[in-house]
């Protein structure tokens, strides 16, 4: 995997507050890579430094191998798109996506297969005629598409592309994104702070925290190994027992000792959260063996599963457990139904961070 991007100990900081600390990362040639991360921990300030709109106070930033720190945004291969489209309002879909290569000096037949060609792959050849007031938001969300693809830039930069549109369609849009940019070869980096999206479509995926990665890597290790509680609890949803590591296992008060997947690379003496999924959880109206006892005290039903809420015992906060519809428990279970719930060792982690 050679690294198109790379971003070698870049930091940046405004006044007091560091919004990018020393960070390092590499994007591989066709790869699709989000940034992920909660509001403040610096997504937008290391895009627009890759964009060349902003200028590290430290570090480098290379493209292909080249530094390219200090050349001008409108110099790098490279195209952002922002959050709002910015679309011409009195130019035609056909002539927003053209605007870019005209500027350029391309012209006549070039310009017009270049444009039919963009267009054709955000599927919009139908409306190329109509202005962006006629067009809905998924549409006018593509324009701009076709407008940062039609550039053929070696890296496509995208600022929370999918911000303004409503559930339905900003899942159907992650499905066409990441087909877009499959067909296309072009590596895009993609700034969210959505973790379902991140999910969704990117190769790989790194996590911000204040300026630093909490963990980089491809989404099911982000899921299954989070490093830290930060991690684990911004990736999903997440259980946590505290306990602490001592010979025989990990110990959490009123439930005894569990084990998990990571035991043998915790020391004894160490306080850490034992973590496990709601959707690890195995949940049974008669104790299996080893399970856990519990109440339901809430529930939540969603179609698709049931979503309860577990008291056990010491434990402040209720175990949550999400049960699939086909288990034959969900027709009946109720408010103060007594229950045992287990999970494999090897669906829980223990972590101390
Ligand atoms: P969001 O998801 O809310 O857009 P973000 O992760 O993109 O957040 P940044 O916009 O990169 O975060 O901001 C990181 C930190 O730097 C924040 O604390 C922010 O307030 C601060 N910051 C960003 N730009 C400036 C600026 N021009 N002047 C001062 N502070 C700034």
């Amino acid at each position: 995997m050679s690294a198109l991007l790379e971003v070698a100990g870049v930091s940046k900081a405004f006044g007091p507050i560091k919004a990018v600390d020393n960070l390092s990362l590499a994007v591989a040639q066709n790869e699709f890579f989000a940034l992920l991360g909660p509001s403040g921990c610096g997504k937008t300030t290391l895009l627009r430094m890759i964009a060349g709109f902003e200028r590290p106070d430290q570090g480098r930033i290379l493209l292909d191998g080249v530094d390219i720190t200090d050349v001008k945004a409108n110099r790098r291969p490279i195209n952002l798109m922002f959050q709002s489209y910015a679309l011409f309002p009195h130019m035609t879909v056909a002539g927003n996506v053209a605007y870019g290569l005209e500027m350029e000096g391309v012209r006549g037949a070039d310009l017009k297969r270049r444009v039919d060609e963009a267009l054709a792959l955000v599927q919009l050849s139908p409306l190329a005629q109509r202005k962006p007031a006629q067009l809905s938001g998924g549409q006018k969300q593509r324009v701009a598409l076709a407008r940062a693809l039609v550039k053929r830039p070696k890296l496509l930069l995208l600022d929370e592309p999918l911000g303004a549109l409503d559930k339905k369609l900003r899942e159907q849009m992650q499905i066409e994104l990441k087909r877009l940019q499959q067909e296309t070869g072009i590596a895009f980096l993609v700034v969210t702070h959505d973790q379902e999206e991140a999910l969704t479509m990117a190769d790989r995926i790194a996590l911000l925290r204040q300026g630093h990665i909490a963990q980089l890597g491809e989404p099911r290790t982000l899921y299954e190994r989070p490093r830290s509680r930060f991690v684990a609890d911004f990736i999903g949803q997440m259980n946590f027992l505290e306990g602490r590591r001592i010979a025989e296992g990990f110990e959490v008060p009123g439930i005894g000792l569990l084990d998990a997947a990571n035991i043998a690379d915790v020391p004894a003496g160490t306080d850490g959260a034992l973590a496990v999924r709601p959707e690890r959880i195995v949940v049974s109206e008669s104790d299996p063996g080893q399970a856990i006892a519990a109440e339901v005290e809430g529930l939540a039903y969603l179609g698709q599963d049931l979503i309860l809420h577990l008291a056990l015992a010491g434990q402040a906060k209720p175990l949550v457990a999400r049960v699939p519809a086909a288990n034959p428990l969900t027709t009946h279970v109720a408010r103060g139904s007594r229950v045992w719930c287990s999970w494999s060792a090897a669906h829980s982690l223990i972590l101390s961070e």
